[in-house]
């Protein structure tokens, strides 16, 4: 008797539907997604992924993670692009999609109806604290949401927040560990309490 596993039956069921990853920097977000896209290609599903332009930090046509395990992307400057590019595809999986317009939601649900498996990451919250572009959004539509974590640097708690550890107040500020750090609600906490006490205002209240 064969025994498919969950994983298994969604990689070879040709049903739309839409999963998001999302979590703070240094979550595995991005390794996450290429997983699943990489066992959707060992199921010899047709794969697209996009990411927006704005992410130019690595290789411009690849989707790379922090461990270097690229997939080949297509970058893109707005939501829209995303139908204008897709065809005759089973899989399309989006990376940093928080950058990406509010048009991304509805894109998502039109891919889905579709019948395509869409599989979207990006970061849930901004370096204040804030839902980050499209992503509320995309986890209320979503048949399926994943929270991932990363390990906060101050305590080794689970980390759901990413702390900018230069001023700058932009909320779109491309970096890495220079920039950033993971950090646990009580540690984040803390350390906008003492940038506040040192000047610093750019935390969240
Ligand atoms: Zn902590």
């Amino acid at each position: 008797m064969v025994v498919f596993s969950e994983d298994h039956i969604q990689e070879t069921r040709r049903r739309g539907r839409i999963e998001v990853i999302c979590g703070s920097m240094f979550s595995g977000k991005t390794e996450e997604l290429i997983r699943r896209l990489k066992r959707a290609q060992f199921a010899r599903l047709r794969v697209e992924i996009y990411k927006p332009a704005i992410d130019t930090r690595y290789s411009e046509a690849d989707v790379v993670s922090h461990d270097s395990h690229a997939i080949s992307s297509t970058p893109v400057d707005s939501s829209a692009s995303i139908l204008l590019f897709t065809s005759e595809v089973d899989v399309v999986g989006i990376d940093e999609a928080q950058f990406f317009d509010d048009g991304l939601v509805d894109v998502c649900n039109q891919l889905a109806d579709s019948g395509v498996r869409v599989i979207v990451a990006g970061l849930d919250m901004d370096f204040r604290g804030r839902p980050f572009g499209p992503m509320p959004a995309l986890c209320a539509i979503a048949d399926e949401v994943s929270k991932v974590h990363a390990i906060c640097v101050k305590c080794g708690e689970l980390a759901a927040f990413s702390h900018r550890k230069v001023k700058n107040d932009r909320q779109v500020l491309l970096g890495e560990t220079e920039e950033y750090e993971p950090l646990c609600r009580q540690c984040y906490r803390k350390a906008i309490w003492a940038e506040e006490e040192n000047g610093r205002s750019d935390g969240y209240k």
